[in-house]
């Protein structure tokens, strides 16, 4: 009886991914659509404008895991089945709209942003619904709109580039992680330098586990990409300065910050290349960078950016929430009469969902941040900015001083990775 119960769960798992593919090709055909739209509106007001629908020849998610279960994510889209009535599938992502919410002008002035998702192509008649987080986490229907095929355009800006491959993986691309690094702020006499940091980037990337392990699973390319000026703009001296794409420090009055508003001028760029995570590399040995989930991660090119490089493509590949808590630096996205997404936080509000689980019966909750608990699953208060109320689950990480990744981020690395795997 147990020996045919195995069988039958092994069936059932074998089955699985070719249940999962009969689904890709039951809802959507090759290739996928950029949609770029407008995220707009400040604190209680929310609104997506489709700008428009671009036909990309790619797509390079995974075919088996089309609905999101990671829950990941501040905001999600996703397609709704319009004859069968469900949704056929979902992405969970994070913008710089979320940061902009916790500025003091968010209160009263409404925000504009652009930004762009890849989704795969339909065959069906469905309908795209856009979602964002309540005052407690759960998700509310913004907007939905109507997919219409006949709004598809051909690619805007079809300019093809030089590829520079950094870690090749020999399979299919709905089967490993796609990483491409795009070089900002470098000019066409600086080629050279350009292609050497590039290779840095990339050893950097696998020189920290457990991404160091995963070496056959995600594939690594760079794009040349030339800017008419050296370095990035935003701090003094260059404060009103802008180059081609964006890119500049002092995001939101946060000098290290470094992201860019022009969302749809880098999607063009990008546009010749598969993608499931970008990197924005650059050129300026002034500390800084910036990540936000399913969005883009940017690093500048110095001392600390082996780490600096793995804390931000953490954010951006794996959702993972900062751990230190540093009042005066950014401004907290996250209550604390909520569990926060983030894997990585607590607030100890629905901690069943997180790490409880891999903590010892003699450790407790919280957990003093003492010699006593060091290298030990814990649950740490300070986090996510804030001193108080926000638990980290190790005392020391990647995520919170730059240290080796604490286990629940290893963790959640791994699985992210095998999201895009199977
Ligand atoms: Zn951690």
């Amino acid at each position: 009886m147990i020996k045919d119960f195995k069988k039958i769960l092994l069936a059932i798992f074998i089955l699985n991914p070719l249940l999962a593919l009969c689904q890709w090709e039951k809802y959507f055909q090759e290739g996928s659509i950029r949609i770029d739209y407008s995220h707009s509106g400040r604190v209680g007001i929310e609104y997506y404008t489709i700008n428009r629908y671009q036909k990309l020849p790619f797509f390079a998610g995974s075919k088996t895991s089309l609905i999101d279960s990671t829950n990941n994510g501040a905001y999600k889209v996703a397609l709704f089945d319009n004859k069968e009535k469900k949704i056929i599938y979902s992405k969970g992502f994070s913008s710089l709209f979320n940061e902009w919410l916790s500025t003091k002008e968010a209160t009263n002035t409404c925000g504009n942003f652009e930004e762009v998702l890849i989704i795969p192509y339909p065959k069906t008649d469905v309908d795209i619904v856009f979602y964002s987080r309540d005052s407690v986490n759960n998700w509310q229907e913004i907007t939905r709109t109507h997919f219409e095929e006949n709004q598809v355009e051909d690619l805007y800006d079809n300019i093809t580039r030089k590829i520079i491959p950094l870690n090749k993986v020999n399979k299919p691309l709905e089967k490993r992680l796609d990483v491409v690094i795009l070089p900002i702020g470098y000019t066409s006499k600086e080629g050279d330098k350009m292609n050497k940091d590039l290779k840095t980037f990339n050893d950097y990337l696998f020189s920290i586990a457990p991404y160091s392990e995963m070496k056959d699973k995600i594939n690594v390319i760079g794009i040349e990409y030339f800017c008419e000026k050296s370095g990035i703009p935003g701090l003094k001296g260059r404060e009103n300065d802008v180059n081609e794409l964006g890119v500049h420090y002092n995001t939101f009055g946060s000098e290290r910050y470094i992201m860019t508003e022009r969302l749809w001028d880098l999607n063009d760029v990008l546009n010749q290349t598969p993608y499931d995570a970008v990197i924005l590399m650059c050129n300026s040995d002034v500390y800084g960078g910036g990540g936000i989930y399913n969005y883009y991660a940017t690093c500048y090119v110095g001392e600390r950016s082996r780490e600096v490089l793995v804390h931000e493509f953490s954010h951006s590949f794996a959702g993972l929430g900062d751990e230190y808590s540093d009042n005066d630096s950014d401004a907290g996205l996250s209550s604390e009469k909520a569990e926060p997404y983030e894997k990585n936080i607590t607030t100890l509000k629905n901690f069943n969902k997180k790490w409880k689980t891999m903590i010892d019966n003699s450790t407790p909750i919280p957990t003093p941040s003492t010699k006593e608990y060091d290298n030990k699953i814990g649950v740490f208060e300070g986090a996510a900015y804030k001193n108080k109320g926000f638990y980290r689950p190790y005392q020391h990480c990647m995520m919170r001083d730059l240290k080796p990744f604490c286990p629940i981020c290893t963790k959640v690395i791994k699985d992210m990775l095998n999201i895009y795997c199977n």
